[in-house]
């Protein structure tokens, strides 16, 4: 494996909240600041561990998150999708100014721009927040990475970070499609439409096997994305895969 060009070591620190975006109907983005004022050195596709501490009965909750921002930008992004589970129901009434923990960066999920020149991200809602490190990445490196990006949201007002998406898609060498599964009449839709499966991969990937792939999103969706790609006989090693569920 090509060495990382980040120096990676993991630590336990502070981090303030520093924004909160409601991005769309169910997903936010949680940006933090390290209280040292640190930046975060981690390959992008990489977690952390963010711990929510209740003020008032000192109860920790930890859960993983990816780093939706680029390694060793000034702030740490998550892209949230808020579940009313244990921790996203706390979040729902988090204030900027809160200090958090974060232990990280972990994980194998990793993406090396010198290591990969043509890549297939495939990314189901929220598991768009790796693959937004992974863009930022090769746009400040100009590595010039040959993208294609196959993103799966149900509803056309789900895109995250719509309008940055856009913006990368200018400057990158990138074939972005964004498919919509439960379209609706008069929902303005003109992009693809459906679920994505081996069809779409080898309609818009046809050098499928020059191809890196890198997946993310919940456990059924990665299984599907997987199946998929072995029914296009893709090498099992040429497949990164990074589940939430
Ligand atoms: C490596 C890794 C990376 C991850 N990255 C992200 C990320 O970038 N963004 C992200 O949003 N998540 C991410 N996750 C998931 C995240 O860690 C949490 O599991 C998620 O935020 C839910 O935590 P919770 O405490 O709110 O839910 P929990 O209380 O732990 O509940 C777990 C699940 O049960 C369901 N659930 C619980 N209570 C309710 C309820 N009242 N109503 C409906 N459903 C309910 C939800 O579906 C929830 O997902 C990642 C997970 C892993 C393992």
């Amino acid at each position: 494996m090509t060495e990382s060009p980040h120096k990676i070591s993991v630590n336990q620190k502070p981090y303030v909240l520093t924004e909160i975006l409601k991005d769309t109907p169910d997903v936010s983005v949680f940006r933090y600041k390290a209280q040292d004022m640190s930046t975060l050195s981690f390959d992008p596709g990489m977690f952390v561990m963010l711990t929510y501490i209740d003020k008032s009965t000192n109860e920790k909750i930890t859960r993983a998150f990816s780093v939706a921002s680029a390694p060793n930008s000034d702030t740490v992004d998550f892209f949230i999708h808020m579940v009313h589970g244990k921790l996203t129901t706390k979040l729902e009434s988090a204030r900027v100014g809160d200090v958090y923990y974060m232990t990280g960066p972990y994980g194998q999920f990793r993406f090396i721009p010198s290591q990969d020149k043509k890549v297939l991200f495939i990314a189901g809602g929220t598991g768009l927040a790796p693959f937004m490190s992974m863009l930022k990445e090769i746009d400040a490196q100009k590595a010039g990475t040959d993208i294609v990006l196959l993103y799966s949201i149900r509803f056309p007002n789900e895109i995250i970070r719509k309008d940055e998406l856009e913006e990368l898609e200018k400057r990158l060498n990138i074939r972005m499609v964004i498919t919509v599964t439960r379209p609706q009449e008069n929902d303005g839709w003109t992009g693809e439409k459906g679920h994505i499966d081996s069809n779409m991969i080898a309609k818009y990937a046809s050098d499928l096997n020059e191809r890196t792939t890198y997946i993310c999103g919940p456990l059924a969706f990665v299984k599907a994305m997987k199946d998929a790609l072995a029914g296009l006989n893709v090498n099992p090693d040429k497949i990164k895969a990074d589940v939430w569920g």
